[in-house]
Parts: structure tokens; C-alpha cells; sequence
């Protein structure tokens, strides 16, 4: 018989999907952990009721929160990836031949497991390769002791609130700021802003409070529901954001990329933002 998994992330909807059938399901050390398949998006990841990624549409979210922050940068060598227990983002962005090291703090070592066992084409072998430094640590502990900086920190965390609550606050990006290398770069998901507004309005606050240039870009994610949904960008540096049009494109030819997504055309276009974002920006800039 069917089973259902109803996403308990929005307090009045719920998007449900259909199990053929699952896969794994056990509370690890810091979370409730489901895997299982469905029809129309393949094996889907859950953590605490919470839709992680589907293989259907996972493409989108890990193309985005690496290639921006890589091509916007234009000279990143050394990345930090913060969660990300799947592998997607690493292996997006291992696929650019500049990176020569890439460190992943993810503090839940099931979640790497059994997303290589049961998810196998979304890390691709990327934690194989030999420039991944994988680290089963708490993100916001690694942040404060580590010595050697990054060129791009990338935060692909879950929702605010159990083991990522302390990911979301001035203190935390205050020690990313300080490990970034000059003109480095910092991406957050920063939730669905139609559905959490706080959310995006609390990540706009802390970050500028820590750096001199702060916005966002959007994305759509089909299981993401609620509309688009944000990355949250940090630089110190105005330059790295939407860099001239001929020199985006001459970094992505020269990157080797195929993508589904990311374009250079698309990359520009994320950044401008609907109305009703910018009002959510404007009200966190004013302290309301
Ligand atoms: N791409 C998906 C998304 O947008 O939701 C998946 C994100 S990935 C699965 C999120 C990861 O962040 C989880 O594996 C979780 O264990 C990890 N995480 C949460 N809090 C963390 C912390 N304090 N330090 C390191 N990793 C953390």
C-alpha cells in the first residue's frame, strides 16, 4: 500500500508525496532521517519532516548555490561548504577544474552515508575525489577554530532550527567573515520568502551586520514550495556579484560547465528581485 510523507516545515500546508517505496528510515544523532521513492521525483531525502532534495529536481538548487558564488568570484580556489550532507554542492562544485580544495563540514555523518547508499548519483563520486576534505564536525564550532581561509564559504544547511539554529546568527557569519579571503564570497539558503519571510528578513540583518554588501538571489525548485525560493549573498567586495556580461561568460566557457540551469544569463536575472522580496529586504534594513 501507498504510504504518504507530509512535509511539516509550514504550519497551515503541506505538500505530500507518494512512497513506492522507502528506503531508510531512522532517527540518526541530530535528526529524523527518511529516504524513499516516488513516482514523479525519484528518491526524495526528509530530515525532520522537512523535504531535503528530490534526484528529479536537485539539480537546480545545487547548481545555483555553486556556480554564482564560483563564477561571481571569478578567482576562487578554496571553498568551505557548511552541511551539505548529500553531496550535491560538492559535486557541483569539484566540477570546476580552478578549485583546488573544497572542505565540507556536515554534522550529521548519516545523512553523507546513506545519501552515497541510496542517492548514489547526487555526490557522483565527489567525495572521492582527492581535493575533498570531508569533516563530520558542528559547522559553527569548525568556523571559529580553523586557521587557513576560503575564497567562497557555501552554507547549504536545513531550516533554522535544530542543529542549523546557531548557522543563522550574527556570531556565526562574523567567524565566516573572518575566514574569507579578501573579496571572498558567502551563499545562503535563505528559505521561500513568499512562506518565511522572517526568515529571509532575520538572514539580511545578520548578514549585514558582518558584511558591507548583502542581497539575494532566487531560484525555483519545483519541492521547494511556496514560489521561489532565495540564496542570501555576502561579499565585501561589489564587484563579484554580477560581474560585465563578456567576462561572466568568458569564465563559463573557460570552466568547461554543461549545465541545466546556471547560464550567465540566468546568474544576472536571479538577482533581480520581485517587489515583494525587496519590500522584505527594505523592512529587515530599517530594523522593523
Ligand atoms: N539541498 C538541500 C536543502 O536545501 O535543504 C539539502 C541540504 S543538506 C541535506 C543540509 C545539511 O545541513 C543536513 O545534512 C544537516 O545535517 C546539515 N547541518 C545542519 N546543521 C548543521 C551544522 N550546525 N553544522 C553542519 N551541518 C549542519
Amino acid at each position: 500500500m501507498t504510504e504518504w510523507f507530509s512535509e511539516t516545515l509550514h504550519p497551515h500546508w503541506r505538500q505530500g508525496f507518494a512512497a513506492n517505496k522507502v528506503l531508510f528510515r531512522e532517527k540518526t544523532e541530530h535528526q529524523d532521517l527518511v529516504i524513499f521513492e516516488n513516482d514523479t521525483f525519484g528518491r526524495v531525502m526528509m530530515l525532520d519532516g522537512v523535504t531535503q532534495l528530490t534526484e528529479r529536481d536537485e539539480f537546480i538548487y545545487h547548481e545555483m548555490i555553486a556556480h554564482v558564488p564560483i563564477l561571481g568570484h571569478g578567482l576562487a580556489r578554496r571553498v568551505l561548504i557548511i552541511g551539505g550532507g548529500d553531496g550535491g554542492t560538492l559535486r557541483e562544485v569539484l566540477r570546476h577544474p580552478s578549485i583546488e580544495h573544497c572542505t565540507m563540514v556536515e554534522i550529521d555523518g548519516a545523512v553523507v552515508e546513506m545519501a552515497k547508499e541510496h542517492m548514489p548519483s547526487v555526490s557522483a563520486g565527489a567525495f572521492d575525489d582527492p581535493r575533498c576534505n570531508l569533516v563530520i564536525a558542528d559547522g559553527i564550532e569548525f568556523v571559529k577554530a580553523v586557521e587557513k581561509p576560503f575564497d567562497v564559504i557555501i552554507i547549504d544547511s536545513t531550516d533554522p532550527f535544530g542543529p542549523a539554529e546557531g548557522l543563522f546568527t550574527a556570531e556565526f557569519y562574523g567567524h565566516c567573515e573572518k575566514i574569507l579571503t579578501p573579496g571572498g564570497v558567502l551563499v545562503v539558503q535563505a528559505g521561500v520568502p513568499f512562506l518565511q519571510p522572517s526568515e529571509l528578513s532575520h538572514i539580511q540583518r545578520t548578514l549585514a551586520a558582518n558584511f558591507r554588501e548583502t542581497t539575494f538571489y532566487a531560484i525555483t525548485v519545483p519541492t521547494y514550495v511556496g514560489g521561489m525560493m532565495t540564496l542570501g549573498w555576502a561579499s565585501n567586495d561589489p564587484t563579484r556579484k554580477v560581474p560585465e556580461p563578456a567576462t561572466l561568460e568568458k569564465r563559463f566557457r573557460d570552466s568547461g560547465l554543461t549545465c541545466r540551469y546556471y547560464s550567465p544569463g540566468v546568474h544576472a536575472g536571479a538577482f533581480a528581485l520581485p517587489g515583494f522580496i525587496q519590500d522584505i529586504r527594505q523592512t529587515a534594513s530599517l530594523g522593523a
